[in-house]
């Protein structure tokens, strides 16, 4: 290539969003499509793309591997549910841990995944791992979807400084042609299918040269069977577990009960609220007053187009206001939360005070009329 070329291209290039972000959202984008529910990031680093992955709704299982421990240690915690997460669980379950070894071995915790992803790790591997990759991933992990990108050598005539390689610890760098073809032998021996793109586009004039990183996505062609998936997989464990995170999840049941107690409080204190204010309306007048009849009418907004029927009204007693379950019930979040009337019984048991019958939640108004 002319040399004067060469510098005014690599005067310009910088990639915008930067490459290794433009890497991560492709995995986010795919992840997206395909929704699996157990995803692995092997040679995850600092751990910047598990963190960016643990937002996707649809992942419950997120792990990590790679060969340094201390890498991963960096920033581990920021995997650690937030104080949000306890204060308002999350509908689904989501499990990250991380693991301390190489791709090279087997490992039992490495198996059940759907989606794994190898972002700028192969380069990184001496020969001797190299040569183990692909029968750990593909023969015994074999998820329905694997991502490996690798630096493109091709498009290193086009980046300033890049010498020989891009990092001083990659083993290797391949041109466009050198990795299809160990990707297409790697697919062809596993059964897997693989398509090639890549991030990091070239300049006008250079599509030659390919994109900056090249990703090849491998999909398996046939589901596991039952005798593949138990097939003399070795279950000695070779991975030290560093970190383990469990987010609090409202399909544990001490997340729902908790959720569900401060649901039912919270609608019943509305609902009691609404009652009392009615009533206020009223108390001026002893006529209006004695004709006072609480109405669920003024919850339409809350209730939606659950039917409210004529037993679910609340009412007053002496000091004590009754609101029914069913009536709690009947609003939408507490429905959803709890599934069935049987179940809103179960979790708040105990835990909410309840008229004699248990059929609805009561509250003692007496200290509340005097400060008034
Ligand atoms: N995937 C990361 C960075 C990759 S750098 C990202 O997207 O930004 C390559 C990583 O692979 C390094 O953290 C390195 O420690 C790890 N690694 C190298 N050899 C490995 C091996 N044999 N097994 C597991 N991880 C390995």
């Amino acid at each position: 290539m002319d040399k004067n070329f060469k510098e005014e291209f690599t005067q310009i290039i910088k990639f915008e969003p930067p490459l290794y972000k433009q890497r991560h959202q492709f995995v986010k984008d795919l992840v997206e499509k395909y929704k699996p529910k157990k995803v692995a990031d092997l040679g995850c680093a600092d751990c910047s793309l598990l963190w960016m992955l643990k937002f996707c709704s649809c992942i419950e299982v997120l792990a990590g591997l790679d060969i340094c421990a201390n890498v991963m240690k960096e920033k581990m915690h920021t995997l650690s549910p937030l104080p949000v997460d306890y204060l308002q669980p999350s509908e689904r379950s989501l499990t990250v841990t991380l693991h301390h070894g190489s791709v090279a071995h087997k490992d039992p915790c490495m198996l059940g995944f759907d989606l794994v992803t190898c972002i700028e790790l192969i380069e990184h591997l001496e020969e001797s791992e190299l040569k183990k990759f692909p029968e750990v991933v593909f023969g015994f992990m074999a998820p329905s979807i694997v991502v490996i990108s690798t630096p493109n050598s091709e498009f290193n005539c086009l980046l300033p400084r890049v010498m020989l390689y891009r990092h001083p610890d990659h083993k290797f760098e391949w041109s466009q042609a050198e990795f299809q073809s160990w990707a297409l032998e790697t697919a062809r021996c596993y059964d897997y299918s693989v398509e090639f793109t890549g991030v990091g586009h070239p300049p006008t004039g250079m599509e030659k040269v390919g994109f900056c990183t090249q990703i090849g996505v491998f999909y398996r062609k046939y589901p596991q069977t039952r005798e593949s998936v138990q097939s003399e997989k070795p279950m000695e464990a070779v991975y030290k577990t560093v970190f383990k995170a469990v987010y609090p999840s409202l399909k544990d049941e001490k997340y729902l009960q908790n959720a569900v107690i401060n649901e039912v409080i919270f609608t019943a204190q509305i609902i009691k609220h609404r009652l009392m204010s009615k009533r206020e309306e009223y108390s001026d007048d002893p006529e209006r007053k004695s004709k006072f009849q609480p109405s669920m009418d003024c919850f339409s907004d809350y209730l939606g187009k659950v039917v409210v029927e004529k037993n679910m009204e609340p009412f007053v007693s002496g000091n004590e206001v009754y609101i029914p379950l069913t009536t709690i019930f009947s609003f939408p979040k507490v429905n959803r939360l709890c599934g069935s009337f049987e179940k809103l019984c179960k979790l708040i048991a105990g835990k909410v005070t309840l008229s004699s019958d248990g059929s609805a939640v009561m509250f003692n108004i007496e200290h509340e009329n005097e400060e008034n």
